[in-house]
């Protein structure tokens, strides 16, 4: 067949051939630390990059390389790399660009975990981060210089229901010859393509919508293949020679792969935050429904915002689904399928009230996670976003009166009517 095929179809086939061992119409979890070498010659062609095959699953994994296929085929992408958490993905997309005294550009509002990871823990690497507006394209340029090796955002931001303009962030990035990073762990590839609007890499938190069922921890980067590593000198674990593969170029040898390669060949291996098979197979079977759910999702989301905007003891929505939203019009042209399902809102009665609403839920869960079939519920300021600066909650949507959602696939009828009981006790 030439035609080009649908993304329902390919979240089930993409990466996932028949395993030609046995005929295993599911892609098998390969269970195995290392692989058998054909013979001496094959082995050190391996070893050499000069033959792409397994050696040994800190690198390379046939469950995981179907995972990593699916991924940069969903997003269209060159190639990817599955890691062991989203976190993991973060680092291994900065890994090969950053080096001592460099630093990345990055959006204010971001998942508290990567505001700490990004001003705190990278230090420790000798690199930093810039924190700017996204929405101020001249402050975003402005922080740009020498030393900037990446410009770090999220689609859909979380939490606080805020679409970024990836379109007019790509074309500062372009124009500064710097890569651009969107985490597009809220959107996932179902609602939003990032590479469609110019980004570099992608970055996911699988552990959330992807599998979908809060099962697994896992990340992925994937790589648009587009970007010249080889246009400056400022990349130059890409575009120089390495000496641990004697004196191998990346971006020459493997072109569009290049990312993709040096994250297997350098990353994987030195790093070893590494995804394990088992948790590649939950992944998998989580996408194969990823776009039911992500309908169900972003239907549900809907109704239960409309419902608590209108609810007398709300005081505000946050959802760029809801056409109140300041991001309504950019959420049409970024993510058209919809907003995604994780939005905060704000109570009047204050921080007391928002405590004992999460303590009176009965199937909203209480806990520091999102993407669930199941619905979620979390005070954000007095747990993810507890680490931040009261300055630094509130920019990123986390003020000691807001209440994140993460809505899950069950009834909408139920779920508003567990929050409606819920708000009554919690301001009664
Ligand atoms: C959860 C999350 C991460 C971190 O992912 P882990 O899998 O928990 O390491 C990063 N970015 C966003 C947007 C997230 O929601």
């Amino acid at each position: 067949m030439t035609r080009t095929l649908g993304f329902d179809t390919l979240q089930i086939h993409a990466g996932s051939r028949p395993d030609p061992a046995t005929g295993a119409r599911q892609t098998p979890i390969y269970q195995t630390t290392a692989y058998v070498f054909r013979d001496a010659d094959h082995a050190a062609k391996l070893f050499n990059l000069q033959e792409v095959g397994y050696i040994y699953s800190r690198l390379t994994n046939p469950t995981v390389a179907a995972l990593q296929e699916r991924m940069a085929t969903l997003e269209g992408g060159a190639g990817a790399v599955c890691c062991a958490s989203g976190h993991g993905a973060q680092i291994m997309a900065l890994f090969p660009l950053m080096g001592p005294g460099r630093n990345v550009v990055a959006s204010t509002r971001l998942y508290g975990g990567t505001v700490t990871q990004f001003s705190q823990t990278i230090k420790r690497f000798g690199w930093s981060a810039k924190f700017v507006d996204f929405d101020d394209t001249d402050a975003l340029a402005a922080a740009i210089d020498d030393d900037t090796r990446a410009i770090f955002c999220e689609s859909i931001a979380n939490p606080g229901g805020y679409v970024t303009d990836l379109d007019a962030v790509a074309k500062v990035a372009d124009s500064a010859g710097v890569p651009l990073i969107v985490d597009n762990t809220t959107a996932t590839p179902y609602l939003c393509r990032p590479i469609e609007h110019g980004a570099t890499l992608v970055v996911h938190s699988m552990t959330k919508y992807l599998t979908g069922n809060g099962t697994v921890t896992g990340g992925v980067v994937v790589d648009s293949g587009k970007f010249d590593w080889s246009a400056s000198d400022r990349f130059p674990s890409l575009s120089a020679p390495e000496p641990a593969y004697h004196g191998l170029k990346f971006h020459e040898t493997f072109g569009a792969l290049a990312f993709t390669f040096h994250g297997i060949a350098v990353g994987l291996r030195d790093l070893g935050m590494t995804l394990n098979p088992q948790a590649a197979h939950y992944t998998m079977l989580g996408i194969e429904t990823l776009s039911l759910r992500m309908q169900r999702h972003c239907e549900n989301a809907v109704k239960l915002a409309k419902w608590l905007e209108n609810d007398p003891r709300v005081a505000a929505v946050t959802y760029a689904g809801l056409p109140s939203s300041p991001w309504y019009e950019r959420a049409q042209r970024i993510c058209p399928k919809g907003a995604s399902s994780l939005f905060t809102f704000s109570l009047k009665a204050g921080y007391d009230a928002c405590v004992k609403l999460i303590d009176s839920v009965e199937i909203f869960s209480h806990v520091a996670n999102l993407g669930d079939t199941r619905s979620l519920i979390i005070h954000s300021a007095s747990t993810t976003h507890r680490q931040l600066t009261p300055e630094q909650q509130a920019a990123a949507g986390a003020a000691p009166d807001v209440v994140r959602l993460s809505i899950g696939i069950e009834d909408a009828e139920d779920l508003i009517a567990d929050l409606d009981q819920a708000l009554s006790k919690a301001t009664g």
